[in-house]
């Protein structure tokens, strides 16, 4: 039988950990061929072993989002292992330090919405371009948030940052679609990652308070997105453009 992703050549940023990495395994399932891209190398490499063990052709590239040239230079680097770019999870990033406006610093401002909202800029700009010219089409999924669509008290650079990945979403949909490159956006709720660890660490909440904020009364799962995202990528979804899909537990339901 054939997979929903089979000979699919797709990108995933920030796939060494967390999200893009339960995301890298639903694809890998579905028979995508993977490029791994992140800062963190080891982790990367490891994630690479790991897809080649359920079968996958996949691949580690270092790169920095935050950079132009780095970013021009992986998607160059995709289509010189697999001869195209099929689909692409900008999925890397950060939290921000959490503080009220008040007390937040320009410079956790700044680094924020350079990793957070410029880098998925920077992707889309060269993946897009790179679809375009294989006349072929193409599906793009960008990771907003919940804090893409509502506030978060403290956390307003990454607020702004996801809001953002939100917008550029609905514009570059509405500029490609019709070309066939289909962009969405995908906005989890509070899933267990090490970004959620460090972020309970930081501000010394209990997880208890994080699970009092989804009303399906856990946390949510990485491959909860992942699966998701496999969708989005995947022809299954062919109708589904510019949207902003929660997969939040019921976070935004309130
Ligand atoms: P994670 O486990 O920390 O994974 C993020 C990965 O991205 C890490 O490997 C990280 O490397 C890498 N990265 C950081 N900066 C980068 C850069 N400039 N260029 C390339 N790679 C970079 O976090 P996660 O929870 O899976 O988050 C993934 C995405 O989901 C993020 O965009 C996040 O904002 C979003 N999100 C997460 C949640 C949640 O509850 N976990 C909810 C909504 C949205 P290092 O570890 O070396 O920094």
């Amino acid at each position: 039988m054939t997979k929903r992703l089979s000979e699919q050549a797709i990108l995933i940023t920030g796939g060494a950990s967390g999200i893009g990495r339960a995301a890298a395994e639903s694809c890998a399932r579905d028979g995508a061929k993977l490029a791994i891209s992140d800062v963190n190398v080891e982790a990367g490499e490891e994630t690479v072993s790991a897809l080649r063990e359920l079968g996958a052709d996949a691949v580690f590239i270092r790169a920095d989002v935050s950079i132009s040239s780095e970013v021009e230079s992986l998607i160059g680097k995709v289509v010189e292992k697999f001869g195209c770019l099929d689909g692409a999870f900008n999925n890397a990033g950060i939290e921000s330090s959490w503080a009220h406006t008040v007390k937040a610093s320009e410079e956790d401002f700044d680094r924020t919405i350079a990793v957070n909202l410029k880098g998925v800029w920077l992707c889309l700009k060269h993946e897009i371009k790179q679809m375009l010219e294989q006349g072929r089409g193409g599906s793009i999924v960008n990771t907003a948030s919940v804090a893409g669509l509502v506030g978060a008290r403290g956390g307003g650079s990454y607020v702004a940052s996801k809001h953002g990945v939100v917008g550029l979403t609905k514009t570059a949909s509405l500029e490609f679609s019709s070309k066939g490159v289909r962009v969405n956006s995908v906005c989890p709720g509070i899933i267990e990652t090490p970004m959620v660890t460090r972020m309970l660490s930081e501000t010394g909440l209990s997880k208890q308070v994080m699970i009092d904020q989804e009303p399906i009364g856990r946390l949510g799962e990485p491959k909860e997105i992942g699966d998701a995202v496999a969708w989005l990528l995947s022809n299954e979804s062919s109708f589904v453009t510019g949207i902003a899909m929660p997969v939040d537990g019921g976070y935004t339901a309130v």
